[in-house]
């Protein structure tokens, strides 16, 4: 454990006043916490595509804002009603912890009756808060971050490094929704539409969860190389492919009768009637990357009937997979090189050029140290 720091009296935040505009450093006041809240520090917070999204205002973010919710830090203050995380493992001041992305207002429906609480009405999510709102420090883009009541709360194992461990608690766990969805079972075939973040740990998700072959698609040639380092067998070009040609592809390399689960983490609709066309009869289709409002798409619905396709969507996680994620990274960190994936390093008052190079695809992963 590192020297126990007591919490200062202000911190530092990075806020963009609205979508395109320069980040600037603020200082904000540090107060005390509530019962239910926890104050770390941040060591450090990863952008995700949805940042990028949120800052080029194609997504609606409130603004004044501080972006990011992939993050990780310690303990500096401790809620007196905190006292163990999710799993049962005491807390305590200087603990390396990640956090659910999101927290809820609940009891209610969702959470009581249908067990879907990251559906919860209200549901609101780290680094999608006005800054003005208390306590200011909501987002990872900043030195410090409050963990608001309703959060699942996770102890990092110490081997784990922070690379390996900030993507956990959005891109690892996000994968652990869509792959549980997909039902992918041992000796399934897998194919993976979009070598991104997720794209990445889904192959190796796949792969740990049994699968026989993963194939993946991909129109970069280094995505499509990258793969092969996390669990994927055959990477397609699907270049210059119409849907059908593409469908019937990838089919041909899923002996004997095409793939069990297609996952799309593409974010793009269009790769969605290849896709179908990719599975066997009875197959599942999982979408994991359309998060963008108006993905208007056109395919034959005769093909999901006539193969008794079942077709889900998957939106943020369930609190159970969290710590599947962190299992997951803990258990194959030596398989797959994780610690890798974060190929870019930032201080809090460069974010600015982290965010272009993200955007611009030339880092996997930026990661903003504090
Ligand atoms: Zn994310």
């Amino acid at each position: 454990m590192g020297v126990i720091e007591a919490r200062p009296k202000t911190g530092k935040a990075v806020v963009y006043d609205a979508p395109n505009q320069p980040f600037q450093l603020r200082e904000f006041p540090l107060r005390p916490v509530k019962p239910n809240e926890v104050l770390v520090r941040i060591t450090m917070s990863t952008i995700c595509r949805s940042d990028i999204h949120s800052y080029e205002g194609r997504r609606p973010n409130p603004c004044p804002g501080v972006l990011g919710h992939e993050i990780i830090g310690t303990i500096v203050e401790l809620g007196q009603a905190i006292t163990h995380d999710m799993r049962g493992d005491k807390l305590a001041v200087g603990d390396r912890i990640t956090w659910s992305e999101y927290f809820i207002h609940g009891p209610n429906y969702y959470t009581e009756v249908l067990d879907i609480p990251q559906k919860s009405p209200g549901v609101e999510k780290y680094g999608h808060m006005a800054v003005a709102d208390d306590p200011h420090f909501h987002g990872g883009f900043a030195e410090y971050c409050y963990i608001l009541p309703q959060s699942w709360i996770l102890k990092l194992p110490k081997d784990l490094t922070d690379e390996e461990a900030t993507p956990v608690n959005c891109g690892v766990a996000t994968m652990i929704s869509v792959t549980e969805s997909a039902e992918i079972a041992m000796g399934d075939i897998v194919v993976v539409q979009g070598l991104g973040l997720l794209g990445l740990y889904g192959a190796a998700i796949a792969k740990a969860r049994g699968a026989r072959m993963v194939v993946a698609v991909d129109t970069v040639a280094q995505r499509r190389e990258l793969g092969l380092k996390f669990g994927v067998d055959v990477a397609v070009d699907p270049t210059g492919l119409n849907d059908v040609d593409l469908g019937k592809k990838v089919r041909d390399l899923c002996k004997p009768q095409g793939a069990d689960a297609v996952i799309e983490v593409t974010g793009s609709p269009d790769v969605i009637p290849s896709g179908i066309r990719m599975l066997r009869v009875g197959g599942r289709y999982v979408l994991g990357g359309v998060v963008n409002p108006d993905s208007f798409v056109r395919f034959d619905a005769n093909l999901l009937l006539r193969n008794l396709i079942t077709l889900r969507g998957v939106h943020n996680y369930h609190p159970r997979h969290l710590i599947e994620a962190l299992d997951f990274v803990a258990a194959n960190r030596k398989r797959f090189p994780f610690h890798d994936l974060v190929d870019g390093k930032f201080r809090l008052d460069d974010v600015g050029n982290a965010m272009k190079q993200a955007a611009e695809r030339k880092v996997l992963r930026a990661a903003i140290v504090p």
